[in-house]
Formats: structure tokens, C-alpha cells, sequence
């Protein structure tokens, strides 16, 4: 039987998967190693510069020794004794026309050394220098030569363990070797001024002399096992938030997507919750909220939603929704008897001529069912002077107009008392502030006193409690609307429960 087996391809969805997996690691991965490298420099840095340091105050104090030696040379017995318990100093030597008159070690001489200077004349300097032609018994000569005198001077020889010591001998599991050069020659004798791996080399600006001090190989794997493991840690939580943002960004643009064609198909629907005069607690308006019935996610409420529309702008078209839609409904009622309509009504939304036009014709055709329509404006929302304007031109035409969510936003008294309107509606968390000793039970009260020196009339939202029916009614709030009496209603229910 030829049973032909599925080609395994990869789908979008595995691809970008792998590829936040793997770009944070590709980058983090080479920059740690980069950190670890720069690491493994600086130490090799400090490592240079203090040996080197080392060596310069060496060479200092034995120039200093030199000096010393050389204002009374025929005083061996007094240099020697200075110099007796020197612990880097070998010998100095004191030298005159070529010849060696004293020795801090060995005290007065006479040593003709000129085979030695016929050569090479005295010079002043710092050299490395075979003791017995010896390149294992190599160590630092400090040249002090006297200016007016050829072949004179002091010659201050460092002690060869001391070198070993310091050059020679590595404790520091950091490095392999550090080799010092000296102009042409090499310390120690047996090494070469050459690194194949990672290496530091320094040069005294003092006395000319350089440094290279290599990495060991356990120090670099060291350091490359540390930041390439902590890499890992970091390239996943990069993956992870690179992951969230995207699947954020993804299920946002889709969403929007869907709001969209939820619009065209007709998703949205509309809530109406009942308002009740406080003294007969009958109904005298309704509040249009919109719903969103989405084909997978199921309903999702205006809270997330609006403030998504507001930002892609859509949240005219959702308003002109909300009329076309809202009329549709109540006009296959029958008649209503004058009670209101609370629209809410983006203030965006007053900036268009269109849109004013297009409100006066709504509030025209609701007007012939018994309707009077009511804007709310949300006072979070601080109105401009073209909006102030807008709404003082709608309620020339009959139009009501309510401030929605009052107390929550910071808008100036002068801005509430500059904007014409009919209704305020107090924010539920005032509404629930009643039979509370709070500091907003004081501000429900002031909030009340103002509506009535205002003299404009009040809805208290977010109604839940009996006491605060009572309490409302009593503080001559016209309007409660809140689950007490109602939640908002679909229109079937409305119909059966209210009209
Ligand atoms: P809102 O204008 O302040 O609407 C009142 C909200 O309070 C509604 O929430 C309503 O269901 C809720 N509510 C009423 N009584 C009670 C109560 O006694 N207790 C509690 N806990 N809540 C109560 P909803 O319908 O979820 O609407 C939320 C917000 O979404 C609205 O706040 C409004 O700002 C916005 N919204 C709703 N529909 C529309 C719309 O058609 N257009 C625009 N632009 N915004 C809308
Ligand atoms: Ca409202
Ligand atoms: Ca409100």
C-alpha cells in the first residue's frame, strides 16, 4: 500500500514562536559574551597598570638610591651601610672612569670594567642585564651615568628573586604569564613578547618599558561559562515580554478588526435602563448602553470597547450606531408619553456640523414617538467652547442636555457654570457614599446644594439601596436610576417589565 505521509511544514504561528525564542537569544547570547570579553580586559587592565606601577616606584626609589650614591662615592663604607638591608637591591655599584670603586655588597673595590664600556658607553637608563652572561639570571640594572665624566656613574642592580617575585612567579589564576621588555630584551629570558589569546599590554610612559600579561584559559572559560549561562535568563524574559507585547498588539488590531465588522453585521445592540421620578418612582426616561454580542467572545461590555473605538476612532460611527439603532427600537413600540432618552454622546462628537444635523433630525423623528432626547456628556470629558457652543445650539432645538459622571473629572466651577444644560447626573460612588461617615458623603451633599442653586435638575446613578432611595428623595434628587429599580434591559424585557 502507498500511504503517502504528510509533508511537515512549519505554520506562522510555530515560525514566530521560534523566532521569539531564538532573535533574543541570538542577540543577548553574543552581547554577553562581548560583556565577558570587555570583563576579561578590564582585568587584565588593572592587573598591567598595578605590576606596572610596581616597577616604576622600584626604579624611582634605586634612581633615588643612585643619586644618593654618587654625592660622595668615596664614602663606600657609608653606602654600603645605607644600603645593607635594601630588599629588591642586588648591588650598586659605583663606577668611575671605567672602573668599580665600590659595592654596597661587596664594599671598596677596584674592578676595571672599562672592557665592558669600550663598547658601550654609560648611559642613564633602566635595562635588563645577564648577571654572568647568564640569560636565566636575568634581572633590571638601574643606570644613573654621570653627565661630566664618561664611563662613571652608579649602577643599581635589582635582586633577581625580587624580579621572580614579581614577574616571574603568577599566583593570580587570572592570568598565564605577564613578560616585561625592556628595549630590545625580554624578561623573563625564556618567553617571547607575543600573546595567540587574550592579552593586556601596558607601557610605562615614566621609563619606557611594557608589559603583556595574557588571560588563562581558565579565566576566560570562566567568565565566558558565567555571562553566556546568565544570558539565558535574560534572552527568556525578553522572549516573554516580546511574546506578550506582540499577542497584545495582535489581539488589539484584531479586535478592532472585529468591532469593525461587527458594526457592518450588526453585533452591537442596545440596554436600556429605566430612570424613576424619586417622589413616585415611576418611569421618566431611559438610558440607551450599548452591548456588544461578539460571535466568539460572547458579550463584551462598553468598558472595553469604548475606550478601544475612542482610540481607532470609531466612536462617531458608534454613536450614529447608537441613534439608528435605538430609534429602530422604541419606534416598534407605541407611542411614549414624553419620557426622555439619555443618548451618551462623545464630545468629539459636537465638533461636526454633520453630526449637530444629524442630531436635530433624531431628535425631530423621536420627538413623533414621544420621545424627548437627551444628550449625556461625561464632565471628565472638559468641553471646549465649540462644544459648549454645540450643546447651547441643540437645546435651542429641544434638545436636553445631562453632564454625565459629575464629580469625577476636574472641571472648573466657571466651565459648569459657563456650559448650558438640563440635567446633572451624580456619579454612583457619591450614590454609594450614602449612610457612610466618608469625606464624599460631605462632597454628595455640596454636589446636591450646587445642582439646586444651579437650578438645574438631578439624576443619582448607580442606585442599589433602599436607604439611599430614601435619602435621595428626601435631598430632592428628581431622577434615581440604578439596579434598585433596574438593570439596564434588553428591549424584550423592557417592554414586559416597564412599558
Ligand atoms: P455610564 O454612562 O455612566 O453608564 C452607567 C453605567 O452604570 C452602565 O454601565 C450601567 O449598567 C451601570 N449601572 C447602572 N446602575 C447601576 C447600579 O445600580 N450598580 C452598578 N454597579 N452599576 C450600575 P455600562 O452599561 O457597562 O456602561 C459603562 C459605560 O460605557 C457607560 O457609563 C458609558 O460611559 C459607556 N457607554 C455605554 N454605552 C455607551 C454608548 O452607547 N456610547 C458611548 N459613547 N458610551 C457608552
Ligand atoms: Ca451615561
Ligand atoms: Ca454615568
Amino acid at each position: 500500500m502507498n500511504r503517502s505521509l504528510p509533508t511537515p511544514t512549519l505554520t506562522l504561528e510555530v515560525k514566530s514562536l521560534l523566532a521569539y525564542a531564538l532573535i533574543p537569544i541570538l542577540i543577548v547570547f553574543p552581547a554577553s559574551l562581548y560583556v565577558a570579553y570587555q570583563g576579561i580586559n578590564d582585568s587584565l587592565r588593572n592587573i598591567a597598570v598595578t605590576f606596572q606601577e610596581r616597577i616604576e616606584d622600584v626604579i624611582t626609589e634605586l634612581k633615588d638610591e643612585n643619586a644618593q650614591a654618587m654625592k660622595y662615592p668615596e664614602r663606600c663604607e657609608a653606602i654600603q651601610e645605607d644600603l645593607l638591608f635594601e630588599s629588591y637591591l642586588r648591588e650598586l655599584i659605583i663606577v668611575q672612569d671605567g672602573v668599580a670603586i665600590c659595592s654596597s655588597k661587596r664594599g671598596e673595590l677596584h674592578l676595571d670594567l672599562t672592557g665592558v664600556f669600550k663598547r658601550n658607553e654609560a648611559k642613564s637608563g633602566v635595562f635588563l642585564f645577564d648577571i654572568k652572561g647568564d640569560p636565566r639570571q636575568r634581572t633590571m640594572v638601574v643606570v644613573t651615568a654621570q653627565e661630566d665624566r664618561a664611563n662613571s656613574g652608579a649602577f643599581a642592580i635589582v635582586d633577581k628573586n625580587y624580579l621572580v617575585e614579581r614577574l616571574g612567579k603568577v599566583e593570580d589564576d587570572k592570568l598565564s604569564f605577564i613578560t616585561a621588555r625592556f628595549g630590545q630584551k625580554i624578561y623573563p629570558a625564556d618567553r617571547t613578547f607575543v600573546s595567540d589569546t587574550l592579552h593586556y599590554t601596558s607601557t610605562s610612559s615614566l621609563y619606557g618599558f611594557s608589559l603583556l600579561v595574557e588571560a588563562s584559559p581558565a579565566f576566560i572559560k570562566r567568565r565566558a561559562i558565567f555571562y553566556g549561562l546568565s544570558s539565558l535568563p535574560l534572552s527568556l524574559l525578553i522572549s516573554i515580554t516580546l511574546f506578550a507585547v506582540m499577542s497584545h498588539i495582535r489581539n488589539r488590531d484584531s479586535l478592532v478588526d472585529d468591532l469593525k465588522k461587527g458594526l457592518k453585521r450588526k453585533e452591537l445592540f442596545l440596554a436600556y435602563q429605566p430612570i424613576v421620578d424619586s417622589q413616585t418612582e415611576t418611569l421618566t426616561g431611559l438610558e440607551a448602553l450599548i452591548r456588544w454580542q461578539h460571535p466568539t467572545l460572547g458579550l463584551i461590555r462598553p468598558d472595553v470597547f469604548i475606550p478601544l473605538a475612542e482610540r481607532q476612532q470609531l466612536i462617531n460611527t458608534i454613536t450614529d450606531y447608537v441613534l439608528e439603532r435605538t430609534l429602530a427600537d422604541l419606534q416598534s413600540i407605541a407611542n411614549f408619553n414624553g419620557i426622555h432618552l439619555g443618548i451618551n454622546v462623545p464630545p468629539s462628537y459636537l465638533h461636526d456640523e454633520s453630526h449637530l444635523i444629524n442630531l436635530h433630525s433624531y431628535a425631530r423623528q423621536f420627538r413623533h414617538i414621544g420621545i424627548q432626547l437627551t444628550v449625556e456628556v461625561t464632565e471628565r470629558e472638559i468641553l471646549d467652547d465649540k462644544g459648549r457652543t454645540a450643546l447651547a445650539d441643540l437645546r435651542k432645538s429641544g434638545i436636553l442636555v445631562s453632564i454625565d459622571d459629575f464629580g469625577t473629572g476636574h472641571t472648573a466651577l466657571s466651565v459648569i457654570q459657563k456650559t448650558q444644560f438640563d440635567y446633572l447626573k451624580i456619579d454612583k460612588c457619591f450614590v454609594d457614599t450614602i449612610g457612610l461617615e466618608t469625606v464624599n458623603s460631605t462632597v454628595l451633599n455640596t454636589i446636591i446644594d450646587l445642582g439646586h442653586r444651579l437650578g438645574v435638575k438631578m439624576i443619582a446613578e448607580g442606585v442599589e439601596e433602599q436607604n439611599q432611595v430614601e435619602y435621595l428623595a428626601k435631598m430632592n434628587v428628581s431622577y434615581l436610576q440604578g439596579y434598585h429599580f433596574s438593570k439596564p434591559l434588553e428591549l424584550d424585557d423592557l417592554k414586559e417589565s416597564w412599558l
